[in-house]
């Protein structure tokens, strides 16, 4: 969603990063397993990452949350993912609906839910795609159709994060069929509004953590305070929004980088074979230098999308410069650090299992990589003067 430029705080994070690696080192490594064998994140993770500073990472401290700027955010987001990118991602959704109710939700719209968002007793979830409309996010079919005094919400959205146990959702809408973009709004829905239906959590083997469903709308009753962007505004603040959203995947995809990177060369060092450490081969050391490389890339180019939006610009090329790069990088980088480790690699007592499928989301959250080349090209043709017939 659509969120102004903060001013970076210098020492915003100073106080908060201690306490965000604490929280991913004695909370969520040692609970990330046991998450995926249940297949759910308790709820109260939310609560206890609130509890450990995380609550609104973006949102202006005079509004109580954290206020740090995007760049300060990119080092709480990698820690995370270190442990957890499914789950550092579904409590990333949930920051940012936080946000997006502290900066453009009415006095209504606050005073009902941020409260409870920031302590993380109510969970936040962002309801675009459907069924029949991902990339192409204009075509949603989800309609909210004016009456008496309010709007009857149908249709289904689908790849919800934190859908399984959201309690409040933004949910775009078309609500006029023939006016195109113009015609989409977004609404603040509580999940248990009558005609809100929850559909089971998706059977992703090492993803449960995202909390993904469908959630369906069957003659959902929704009142004018439900509405947070009229229509127009709603699809212009959810494009805004994803350049945020595709430089904090790279952060995401260079956290379980990082931490692949470390565990097969810890392991590779205390691994023997034919009389010595793995690590001793240069068949072993040399992959894992070029993923070093990969890895202080995917920071730099994530590092500068993130420093852009800082400035109050839009970053819409470094953003897709950097979720293209650091997701390609991730997947390819966790695949060559489990080979470097032998078969102990796929074990769930090491992250790089769910860290495998997590960066292969990441070719999907938020764009696929294909839009991000979509958006490089149109980039490269502007900048050469090049229009095509
Ligand atoms: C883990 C996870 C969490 C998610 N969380 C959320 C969430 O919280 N809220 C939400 O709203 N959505 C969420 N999504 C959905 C995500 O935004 C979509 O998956 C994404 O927009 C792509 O849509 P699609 O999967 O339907 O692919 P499609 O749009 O069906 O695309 C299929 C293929 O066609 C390619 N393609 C499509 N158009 C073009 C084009 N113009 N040029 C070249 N290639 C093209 C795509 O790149 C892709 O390879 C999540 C997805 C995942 C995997």
């Amino acid at each position: 969603m659509d969120t102004p430029s903060q001013t970076p705080g210098k020492s915003q994070t100073e106080g908060l990063l201690p306490a965000v690696r604490q929280f991913t080192e004695s909370y969520i490594a040692p609970k990330a397993a046991e998450w995926e064998r249940d297949g759910a994140v308790p709820r109260r993770a939310f609560e206890d990452a609130a509890k450990a500073g995380l609550k609104g990472v973006l949102v202006p401290k005079d509004l109580g949350g954290c206020g740090l700027g995007f760049t300060e955010a990119l080092e709480v987001l990698e820690t995370l993912a270190s442990a957890n990118a499914a789950f550092a991602f579904a409590l990333w959704v949930h920051n940012n609906a936080t946000n997006t109710v502290a900066r453009v939700g009415s006095a209504f719209q606050k005073d009902a839910y941020l409260t409870d968002m920031l302590k993380g007793t109510h969970i936040g979830a962002f309801c675009l795609t459907e069924p029949e409309a991902g990339s192409d996010a204009a075509a949603i079919a989800t309609h909210a159709r004016r009456h008496d005094d309010g709007w009857i919400l149908n249709g289904t959205k689908s790849w919800v994060t934190n859908g399984v146990q959201a309690d409040v959702l933004l949910v775009f809408a078309q609500t006029d069929p023939g006016a195109g973009v113009l015609g989409i709004a977004a609404f603040l829905v509580p999940a248990d509004r009558p005609g809100a239906n929850r559909s089971p959590a998706y059977d992703l083997p090492g993803a449960a953590s995202f909390g993904l469903n469908d959630i369906v709308f069957e003659d959902c009753r929704l009142s004018e305070d439900d509405l947070l962007l009229p229509p127009g505004e709603g699809f212009r603040a959810a494009m805004a929004g994803i350049n945020q959203a595709r430089t904090f995947v790279g952060a995401l995809c260079c956290g379980m980088l990082g931490s692949s990177l470390e565990t097969a060369l810890k392991y590779a060092a205390s691994r023997r074979a034919f009389g010595k450490s793995t690590l001793a081969f240069q068949g072993v050391q040399l992959p894992l230098a070029d993923i070093a490389t990969d890895l202080e890339a995917a920071r730099l180019l994530t590092r500068h999308a993130a420093e852009a939006l800082d400035r109050g610009e839009t970053a819409i090329t470094p953003a897709a410069h950097a979720k293209k790069f650091a997701s390609r990088a991730a997947f390819d980088g966790v695949s060559a650090c489990m080979q470097a480790m032998g078969a102990a690699g796929l074990r769930d007592t090491y992250p790089l299992s769910r860290h495998l499928v997590a960066a292969k989301m990441t070719h999907f959250l938020d764009g696929t990589t294909e839009i991000q080349n979509v958006v490089i090209a149109r980039a490269l043709m502007a900048q050469h003067g090049i229009k095509l017939e």
